[in-house]
């Protein structure tokens, strides 16, 4: 429509400036041909609502004895047009319908795949609940117009159009008697279409606000019990529903003000038609079943005008709405895709070269200072510093989450700005601190670092990772269900399920984010023994809180405030017993009161 080569959904967006209810033209592109049977039974079922004025005229006529019809034939006849519109009716409504919630379903899936390949700073600077509404309102929002609203503008139109041509035909100068009500209720609609808008957009980003709440104090339930603030967190919310409802009563109250002086105006238009048209026939410039008939013809214009109204303050309050959706899908993404890149084996020998960097979101903090390492392929090598110091940040710009503005990292000697983003973090895998499984069965978490892999490879990773024995004491086994609606596991079950999920990935590079605190013995002897299983081999990056894991590892790094200021194996670094690593040791040591921790 407004762009030929957008055909396909393909988030190409060129249309800066067009107006944005038109941009949404290209989601209905892909069904044109459904698109144009359903306008065609729209034209038919339009043009039979319009014969029905004419022939309530024609019987008019033949009462009058002025027609050369009987009225059984004129009978005939509408029984023949009531039957046909009805059946272009029902495919009119029908095609729309598919075709409408066809393009619906795009956007969305279109929507969802942006914000899904965005990259890690996006979803820092919008809230999980404002995208989840962009998702659901917005785009119901927009539904709205791709289906009646667009459907009934061309229906409306058309009666319109043709009513208009038939009440010339009919008698002109009562024609332009009507017509002088016209540009008075067209302005209005103007005017009052801006209002609308704004209060529309106001009412849909508090409604955004409100759902940013629940999912807020949904997500952490368990804290706003700990702190019995369900009370707080209620009042919060019913404050912007109060605030969503003031506005759309305001709202209502512009409508309903538009809709009556519609109405008014218009049927008192109707009323000096009929006034006009009177002295017309008295004068004999008119017969009586011309008039009935202009009459029957003009209100159905007066409806159709009414329609356009609405259809006009839909339009904009759907504006609003994907003026947002545009908005998201002009992001770039970091993640292609319909373009699987080979994903090429690396070695995993990873060097970082004068890493300076500060978060996007607080650029005036440099967060890393020269960082410089690097870790031979296979090698383990250690984070440790107090907590802020920079550790999981290394991490992050090594799995690319945020560009690099200073210094490189380097992967088997290749820049990693030159690497695709899916091939660099096919090649990772991570064992975070806290695990989250995703809801469903056991083996569907696993098989996350392998899609598609096998029975024996997923019973293979947990049998490695010290999962299957726990696994297998439930009835069903691999098939048990975690998560919201499933069993709960303990943190050291959902460990080792992140850890064969890693296993199974297999991935170059493991990064293991440590728990901070121990759980018990046994679980602790498993988790270790299966984290051993899964570092054979390859290079690991250990971001360490229990220093008593990492004794063994090729190096330790220990930062300070973003800044690498020592490193060495562990028997080097505690040689200097002034040293920040030493001074790190001992106070683990003072602060463990447990005996049985062995360091
Ligand atoms: P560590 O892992 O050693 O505890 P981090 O690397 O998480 O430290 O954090 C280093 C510094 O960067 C901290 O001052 C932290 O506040 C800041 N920081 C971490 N993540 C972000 C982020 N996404 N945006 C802005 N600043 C951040």
């Amino acid at each position: 429509m407004t762009n030929p080569s957008s055909e396909n959904n393909k988030p190409r967006l060129s249309l800066k400036g067009m107006k944005e209810a038109l941009k949404l033209f290209r989601f209905l592109s892909p069904y044109k041909a459904l698109y144009l049977v359903g306008m065609v039974m729209l034209v038919f079922s339009t043009l039979t609502t319009l014969l029905f004025p004419i022939l309530v005229g024609e019987m008019t006529k033949v009462l009058e004895g002025k027609s050369g019809f009987s009225l059984n034939q004129v009978a005939m006849v509408f029984g023949i047009v009531l039957l046909s519109q009805g059946v272009f009716s029902y495919f009119r409504v029908v095609f729309f319908a598919v075709v409408s919630e066809k393009a619906t379903a795009d956007i969305r899936k279109l929507v969802y795949k942006k914000i899904i390949t965005t990259s890690i700073p996006f979803f820092e600077n919008n809230r999980v609940g404002d995208l989840i509404s962009r998702l659901s309102s917005d785009v119901a929002a927009i539904q709205n117009v791709l289906t009646t609203t667009v459907a009934e503008f061309f229906r409306q139109i058309a009666t319109l159009v043709l009513g208009l041509a038939y009440l010339f035909y009919v008698s002109w100068q009562l024609t332009l008697f009507m017509l002088a009500t016209f540009p008075v209720t067209v302005l209005a609609a103007l005017i009052f279409g801006r209002f609308v808008r704004r209060l529309s957009r106001e009412v849909q980003a508090r409604l955004a606000e409100a759902n940013i709440v629940v999912d807020e104090s949904f997500q952490s339930v368990s804290t706003v019990k700990a702190y019995t603030n369900e009370k707080l967190e209620y009042n919060r919310y019913s404050g912007l529903i109060g605030e969503v409802v003031k506005l759309s009563i305001k709202l209502a109250r512009y409508r309903g003000i538009f809709i009556s002086f519609f109405i008014v105006g218009l049927f008192g238009g109707v009323c000096l038609v009929i006034w006009f048209g009177g002295n017309l026939v008295l004068e004999g410039h008119l017969i009586l079943s011309d008039l009935v008939a202009f009459l029957l013809q003009s209100l159905f214009i007066a409806g159709s005008l009414a329609g356009l109204g609405e259809i006009y303050a839909s339009v904009q309050r759907s504006i609003g709405a994907s003026e947002r959706l545009f908005e998201i899908l002009e992001e770039p993404s970091e993640v292609d895709m319909d373009d699987e890149p080979q994903r090429l084996r690396y070695k995993g020998e990873i060097r970082f070269r004068d890493v300076c960097f500060s978060y996007p979101s607080r650029k005036d903090v440099p967060v890393l200072k020269d960082i410089d390492l690097s870790v031979p392929a296979g090698q383990k090598i250690a984070l440790v510093g107090h907590s802020g110091a920079g550790k999981s940040t290394i991490v992050q710009l090594l799995m690319k989450y945020y560009p690099l503005e200073e210094g490189d990292i380097l992967m088997d000697g290749k820049s990693i700005s030159e690497i695709n983003v899916t091939e660099l973090r096919s090649n990772m895998a991570i064992v975070p601190q806290e695990v989250l499984l995703f809801g469903g069965s056991i083996r569907e978490n696993i098989e996350y670092g392998k899609p598609g892999a096998t029975e024996e490879e997923i019973r293979e990773a947990a049998r490695k990772a010290n999962a299957l024995e726990f696994i297998d004491r439930f009835p069903e086994g691999l098939e048990t269900r975690v998560g919201e609606r499933g069993i709960k596991l303990s943190g050291g079950q959902k460990q080792r399920i992140a850890i064969a999920r890693a296993i199974l990935k297999d991935p170059a590079v493991l990064i293991l984010d440590e728990a901070t605190s121990a759980l018990d013995s046994h679980s602790e002897r498993l988790i270790q023994e299966a984290l051993k299983e899964l570092m054979k081999n390859r290079t690991s990056i250990i971001i360490a809180h229990r220093l008593a894991t990492i004794q063994h590892v090729d190096r330790i790094y220990v930062l300070e405030e973003g800044r690498i200021v020592e490193s060495g194996t562990h028997e080097n670094l505690l040689s200097d017993s002034e040293g920040v690593y030493a001074q790190l040791v001992k106070m683990q040591f003072d602060v463990l009161v447990n005996p049985k921790e062995k360091v």
